[in-house]
């Protein structure tokens, strides 16, 4: 830390993405992207939209935030877009927690919540997930702070059914309840619809995964007009172009071109369940997972070191260092040869080999 840095982030500890090396070429089984291309729609809109650089792209985001709305059913003051979802949940932490709305959310969960809530000074409290890491709502009903709930959450893939999500909506109705939805193309029902029933719901959603964008940064949040504003001053006192042209433009060739994005979703939803299986077969546990990920703990071998083993063979995963998490891997569900490979790989490495 230089002598420069500010007194108020003198304790943070930021998020750590998932490692990214260079040296080799890795099945990259880590950090939850798609293992498939973006549409070559999405490549040839970001292509032309290349060639006019030089002018600042449109604050509002007309076109896309239209298109966007119109496949979701809900109405453009209804949608904001960001650079990435994380930075839609960054909006929600500066613009609907302070101290007498504190951020609740579980204790394991997406990673970069407690560092929103530190960033920007609020209160949190992290609610402990049940033994079999399941969300107990009864933790979340009339809790009175803003909460925050990944849905499929996020290392363990499982989901809260809609009309659980709606208990904890009616019975805190004067506050913020945000969904995070990252996952939820994976076989999951969306909260968007809800929207129009209750406002204090924010969902927000990702093109990074499902849509093979994760490179482009492009996330959304849906939510009442009210919170849209709000969401919206916040952007326009941070980054008013947050969304490059380029992003943009792909962004509108990924939803011209849903059924790519369908038959992607597909395939993932297969690739999980032969992973899954084949990894039972092999003597792990795994949770119940709805996202583009699995998690996974061996009935004998130690979770560290099969993270490490399966490194030096040229395959990524995730590990945690974690307490109630240390045994388990992340596990994300690329192409159908991957999942092969790595599980050939698993069953040497369990072998001694
Ligand atoms: N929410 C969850 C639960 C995630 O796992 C991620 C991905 N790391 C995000 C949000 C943010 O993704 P992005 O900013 O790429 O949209």
């Amino acid at each position: 830390m230089s002598r420069f840095f500010s007194n108020k982030y003198s304790q943070l500890i930021p998020y750590t993405p998932g490692e990214q090396p260079k040296d080799t070429k890795y099945i990259k089984l880590n950090t939850n992207e798609s293992p498939y291309p973006p549409s070559e729609k999405a490549q040839e809109y970001a292509a032309e939209a290349a060639k006019n650089l030089q002018l600042y792209p449109d604050p509002e985001c007309r076109q896309l935030t239209e298109a966007l709305a119109k496949g979701l059913g809900v109405s453009s003051d209804e949608v904001l877009l960001t650079n990435g979802s994380d930075e839609i949940l960054n909006f929600a932490f500066m613009a609907f927690c302070d101290d007498s709305h504190p951020a609740i959310f579980p204790d394991i969960t997406y990673g970069f919540y407690s560092v929103f809530a530190e960033i920007n000074g609020i209160p949190y409290e992290e609610i402990p997930l049940s033994g079999d890491f399941t969300i107990n709502i009864n933790d979340y009903i009339g809790i009175n702070k803003t909460i925050f709930i990944a849905n499929p959450n996020a290392p363990t893939g499982i989901a809260l059914k809609t009309s659980q999500i709606e208990e904890i909506l009616k019975s805190n109705p004067d506050n913020i309840v945000v969904i995070d939805e990252a996952y939820v193309d994976f076989g999951n029902e969306s909260c968007v619809p809800l929207i129009h029933k209750y406002d204090n719901l924010l969902v927000t959603q990702t093109f990074s995964k499902s849509r093979s964008m994760a490179g482009a940064r492009l996330g959304f949040g849906v939510a009442s007009k009210a919170l849209i504003q709000d969401l919206n001053t916040i952007k326009y006192s941070t980054n008013p172009y947050n969304i490059n042209r380029m992003t943009m433009a792909a962004g509108l060739g990924v939803l011209e071109d849903e059924e790519y994005t369908q038959k992607n979703c597909k395939a993932i939803t297969e690739n999980r369940s032969y992973t899954a299986d084949e990894l039972k077969k092999l003597g792990f546990s795994l949770t119940e997972s709805g996202a583009n990920f699995v998690f996974a703990k061996h009935d004998s071998f130690d979770g560290k070191e099969l993270y490490l083993k399966l490194k030096e063979r040229g395959i990524l995963v995730r590990h945690f260092d974690k307490p109630k998490i240390s045994q388990y891997n992340r596990i994300t569900i690329g192409t159908k040869e991957q999942m092969q490979t790595l599980i050939e790989t698993i069953k040497s490495i369990l072998e001694g080999k």
